[in-house]
């Protein structure tokens, strides 16, 4: 507070670190950033923010970071100082060789959630049609591709139908694998907001093997074994369908029912069949811990006949093996019941990224999808993004690049001879990161990174490049919700720190240079020579949104940096036209009786209420998907399970927050959680140093002794950077066959006290 008294310019932005996209105000002092404010009439947080987002203005000033790019041409020496014209030389040099030698496949961009849609949208764009290649991908398959499988297998379009607006309408929370008071603390805030109101009209329940501040809330927590919740959402289908309690109209006539690779329809009665596998008793079985049938029964009534309800997921259900079945199963409860389309009901998966949504999901991040939701594998998009960038056809290869485990592997493996990482650290956020450490620490595979600190991935770098943070560059973040806000640029970086637009359109030329080919240079061509603070993005946000983003509902062509600036609170797509995002955008993009590509003058009368379900059927697809459980599951070696996930002081890899004094002093350090039970059986006392061991390597952390995990079950958050408690050295690489996304959350380990006071 004594910071923000003395504060004499606020600037209007957005918070920098989760998915919230709470609105924040940065307080300047003599053009220094000295404190950060919520704002009371944001329609994200209402004035609310959480620790981090309160105090990421330290990060601006702070003293470690990078400011002049560095270079070693052995990963074995020093790093020393270069210029940005020996740097971008450098790494042109690296990459033309690469292509030259290898072709376009030995070349790839690693990105981040966390960069500004122009920077992921122009780092792609430069990959796909300049170099040929499709191996751009990015963080968030480690967080929400399942989430994406999810809602593209289900109804056929990307991104939450509603909105966070739904809360205050709500009379029943289904929060399913996330911890929502720790992870999306403002959001949550709603949430509790709603139940505390309303104590006896609003039910919660939360669905998680762990007791998490989240829990505490709720009039229900099923704590079942990690990886079972497959059996417990089908128990609560079987349920409904059972009670009859499912919306016959809804489902006859916007909902099919599929099965397997083919997408085979069947009937409702197959469907009936197939539940009888989950009747209540069998799941309990399953599911362990303390579900009971008379629970599933309770919570599948509540779900079905609250007048609204609203679920909630985030990581427990999109880190697994079948992350993307998870994800329909839950869609599938929203269906069957009509819980959907209407104020107060909605299927809503959290993000963990403050523009995983808008720059990676929507501008082109993962290897297999253009720009506006486009697959790569489908010719005529693919031709459509060619004529769109004036590009050759043929120019952008049919095949999917290699997604992020198959990526780093094929760094392993050598394949990869250059790659650019961007604004995140793989080297300490993959699973089972020691086996991928050893391929970017290759001296064959030349390595760029581009971040504001150091990091466990510069260590591994032989270009580092130091980049603008937040409010020393403009641009455009894009929530969980679909809001899209701008941040204007209102300081200077620090040192030499450049925005990556500017360092992305400068290497292309030299690409363009050393590969003497045109096109790369027609990629970056109509930037060239605009100013890097507003101009350069503002022209490369137009060329996306304008020509891009109107193939499906994704659609930002009325949101212009004219109308971003205008908006404070941003502008929800689809937004076709400027009037229809200086109202706001769209709040729920399918409505309930509605189909507006079939009735065109509905869509006239009711501009708000937008693209119906985006499946060529024109139908909301309801899953036969069987329970499967983890890929490692306990044993009579490994006897635990092992989960990780995030806590509210600290944000990823700790880059950012491990630098806030007030964060680091909150939870300086990670620690094992403990069941009491478990560490009674096994003679560990709150603080003993504890072996972590699985079949990938060790860890030692010191034991936090509480109700926390349920028996048999470890808990470990994987921020922090420190080589013993890093727990991603132990995690396992499975992945989802559907989002490629990593099993994170379940693996099999075994503990053991190693010593202690
Ligand atoms: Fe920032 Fe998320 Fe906290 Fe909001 S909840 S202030 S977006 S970190």
């Amino acid at each position: 507070e004594a910071q923000a008294a003395d504060a004499d310019k606020w600037v209007r932005g957005v918070c920098r670190f989760c998915g919230v996209g709470c609105r924040v105000e940065l307080g300047l002092k003599n053009g220094k950033p000295v404190a950060i404010r919520g704002v009371p009439d944001s329609r994200t947080n209402y004035g609310f923010l959480c620790m981090k987002g309160m105090l990421f203005y330290q990060i601006m000033n702070h003293p470690e970071r990078l400011k002049k790019p560095l270079y070693r041409a052995s990963k074995k020496d020093k790093f020393k100082e270069i210029s940005w014209e020996e740097a971008l030389d450098i790494a042109a040099e690296k990459f033309a060789q690469a292509v030259k030698n290898y072709g376009p496949n030995s070349v790839a961009y690693y990105g981040s959630g966390q960069a500004l849609t122009e920077e992921t949208y122009l780092f792609q764009k430069v990959m796909r049609a300049g170099l040929r290649t499709n191996n751009v991908e990015g963080n968030p398959r480690l967080c929400m591709a399942s989430a994406v499988g999810g809602y593209l297998t289900s109804f056929g379009a990307d991104e939450p139908i509603g909105s966070y607006a739904d809360i205050e309408q709500a009379f029943c929370f289904f929060i399913i694998g996330s911890n929502m008071a720790e992870a999306h603390p403002v959001l949550f805030r709603r949430v509790m907001r709603r139940k505390l109101d309303n104590p006896k009209e609003v039910f919660v329940i939360n669905a998680d093997p762990r007791v998490s501040p989240t829990s505490r809330i709720a009039d229900v927590h099923l704590q079942f074994k990690p990886g079972t919740d497959l059996a417990l959402l089908n128990a609560m289908a079987y349920v409904i369908v059972e009670e009859k309690l499912y919306d016959e109209n809804f489902i006859k006539n916007y909902c099919v029912f599929r099965v397997g690779k083919n997408k085979k329809k069947v009937s409702f009665e197959e469907y009936k069949k197939f539940l009888a596998a989950y009747t209540p008793e069998r799941a309990a079985e399953i599911c362990g811990g303390n579900i009971t049938p008379d629970i599933i029964r309770l919570v599948a009534r509540k779900f079905a006949t609250s007048p609204a309800t609203m679920s909630f997921w985030t990581m427990g259900l999109n880190q697994r093996i079948r992350g993307v079945w998870a994800n329909n199963l839950v869609h599938n409860l929203h269906l069957l019941t009509g819980q959907l389309c209407r104020p107060g009901a909605d299927s809503f998966s959290l993000t963990g990224q403050p523009n995983a949504c808008g720059g990676v999901r929507e501008g082109g991040g993962l290897c297999h999808i253009l720009p506006g939701h486009r697959p790569v594998k489908v010719d005529k998009l693919r031709h459509q993004v060619e004529d769109l960038w004036g590009v050759p056809r043929g120019r952008i290869p049919a095949k999917p690049g290699y997604h992020t485990i198959a990526m780093f592997s094929a760094v392993n493996e050598g394949k990869i001879k250059a790659i650019w990482i961007n604004c995140t650290s793989p080297a300490q956020s993959l699973p089972h990161v020691d086996k991928y450490r050893k391929g970017m620490a290759r001296e064959d595979v030349f390595l760029v990174v581009t971040d504001i600190f150091p990091t466990k991935t510069t260590e591994l770098a032989n270009l580092v490049l130091p980049t603008a943070f937040h409010f020393e560059k403009t641009g455009v973040y894009g929530c969980t919700e679909r809001r899209s806000q701008i941040t204007v640029k209102t300081i200077d970086p620090p040192g030499e720190a450049k925005p990556e637009v500017w360092i992305v359109r400068e290497w292309a030329l030299k690409l363009a240079e050393k590969l003497n080919d045109p096109v790369i240079k027609k990629t970056v061509e109509p930037f060239i020579g605009l100013e890097e603070g507003f101009a350069l993005p503002k022209a490369i946000w137009d060329e996306y949104t304008q020509k891009l983003t109107a193939h499906r509902d994704n659609d930002l062509r009325g949101a212009t940096y004219e109308v971003l600036m205008q908006m404070p609170d941003g502008v929800q797509w689809p937004a076709p036209t400027k009037e229809w995002a200086l109202k706001g955008g769209t709040y729920k993009k399918f409505v309930r009786g509605l189909d507006p590509l079939a009735d065109k003058e509905a869509v006239d009368e009711k501009p708000y209420q937008f693209y119906g379900p985006a499946h060529k059927d024109r139908k909301l697809w309801i899953w036969l998907r069987p329970y499967k459980g983890a890929a490692e599951e306990p044993d009579a070696e490994y006897p635990f399970y092992l989960s990780t996930g995030r806590i509210i002081d600290h944000w990823h890899t700790t880059s950012m927050t491990g630098r806030i004094k007030e964060l680091l002093r909150a939870n300086p350090y990670a620690y094992v959680e403990i069941n009491p039970k478990d560490a009674k059986r096994l003679g560990i006392n709150p603080g003993d140093m504890v072996l972590v061991e699985t079949r990938r390597g060790r860890n030692i952390l010191p034991a936090k002794v509480y109700e926390g995990p349920m028996e048999g079950m470890v808990f470990v958050y994987w921020h922090d950077m420190h080589e013993e408690r890093m727990i991603n050295r132990v995690t396992k690489d499975a992945f989802d066959p559907g989002s490629k996304e990593p099993e994170f959350k379940i693996c099999a380990c075994r503990i053991k006290r190693i010593s202690g006071p």
